[in-house]
């Protein structure tokens, strides 16, 4: 299985490479890609280095542009798609049928992979988008059980990559709009799911700390509780009578118990989330995974996930917990 780490930076590219990716994942400095938030990202300068010192290396780079343009900044996204065939990426990451038409006529030697936010959770929508877009892969959406996964593997047309570890977005991919609707800006047209120019901490009497997005509370911390980034799904809210995560616990994903079922299922690529995350978090997730993997291939039978693992990969989860996420809810 191949292992494809973020890259927030070239820093974080370069840390990546040398932590044992096999690709990385990467955006421009604008709207076209799902982590748009301020001091991220990548011009053509550092893209061209950044290819160059991954290609060196025998590595991959592939480039998200999975946001959904509307139609008047179409052109904007058709001119994000030339640019990654002139700068020579492995692969775009894309998930609006536009974008993927737009590439799929324009350059067709330039590889196309259906983002996450594509949602494609069948084998008739990954054979459509195979059929009409040549997509070489598929990100499968964080949202199906991994026996949803296991079939899937059985009867895409496509080889496949899956989430193996991070920050959980728990809707319908690209679907979500929770934080539209508190923001007014969408993380599917805009790139960033509760822009930090909408959060506001404020400090309390006995260290309490309260944060709101646009004005709307959406969590309390006690002095010494660990906080994580405020996004409205993570929230604590008043639910019949009771304030608690009504809707999803500020935990991590990370399937490395499962990495030999994903493994014998055929799963071509494992994904690790957060080009947010600095490059400590991209070295230590990314050496991890590689022992696991590394490990695994060369002796299956005898595989164990290693409690040294799993307590690097605890130590960089969100809120320091981790979940298995809807890879094992029973309600599928
Ligand atoms: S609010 Fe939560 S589920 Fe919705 S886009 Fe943001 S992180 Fe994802």
């Amino acid at each position: 299985m191949q292992l494809v780490c973020p890259a927030g930076n070239l820093p974080a590219l370069r840390t990546a490479i040398d932590a044992g990716a096999d690709a990385v994942y990467l955006g421009f400095r604008d709207q076209t890609n799902a982590r748009a938030f301020p001091g991220l990202n990548f011009d053509d300068n550092e893209i061209r280095q950044g290819i160059a010192y991954a290609h060196a290396r025998g590595r991959q780079v592939y480039l998200a542009l999975n946001t959904y343009p509307d139609s008047a900044r179409l052109a904007h996204w058709h001119r994000a798609v030339d640019q990654a065939a002139e700068l020579g990426v492995d692969a775009i990451i894309a998930a609006e049928m536009g974008v993927l038409d737009y590439a799929c006529r324009t350059h067709p030697k330039l590889a196309r992979h259906l983002s996450v936010q594509g949602s494609a959770t069948t084998a008739p929508a990954l054979r459509y988008a195979f059929e009409r877009f040549g997509i070489a892969r598929a990100v499968l959406p964080r949202v199906l059980s991994v026996q949803q996964v296991e079939r899937l593997c059985q009867n895409a047309p496509i080889p496949l990559e899956v989430f193996a570890f991070g920050s959980l977005c728990i809707m319908v991919e690209g679907r979500c709009q929770l934080s539209s609707y508190v923001t007014g800006a969408s993380p599917n047209r805009h790139g960033v799911c509760s822009p930090a120019r909408f959060v506001r901490w404020d400090e309390h009497d006995g260290g309490e700390r309260s944060v709101r997005l646009n004005d709307v509370l959406i969590d309390r911390f006690q002095p010494e509780e660990p906080a994580a980034y405020p996004t409205v799904c993570k929230g604590r809210y008043g639910v019949g009578g009771e304030i608690f995560h009504a809707l999803e616990e500020p935990t991590s994903l990370n399937t490395l118990e499962l990495l030999p079922r994903l493994a014998q299922a055929g799963v071509a690529a494992l994904k690790i989330e957060g080009r947010q995350r600095g490059a400590a978090y991209v070295d230590a997730v990314t050496r991890t995974w590689r022992a696991a993997i590394d490990r695994h291939r060369v002796a299956p039978e005898a595989w164990t996930a290693q409690p040294a693992w799993q307590n690097t990969l605890s130590a960089h989860a969100e809120g320091h917990q981790t979940t298995l996420g809807p890879y094992h809810r029973a309600w599928h």
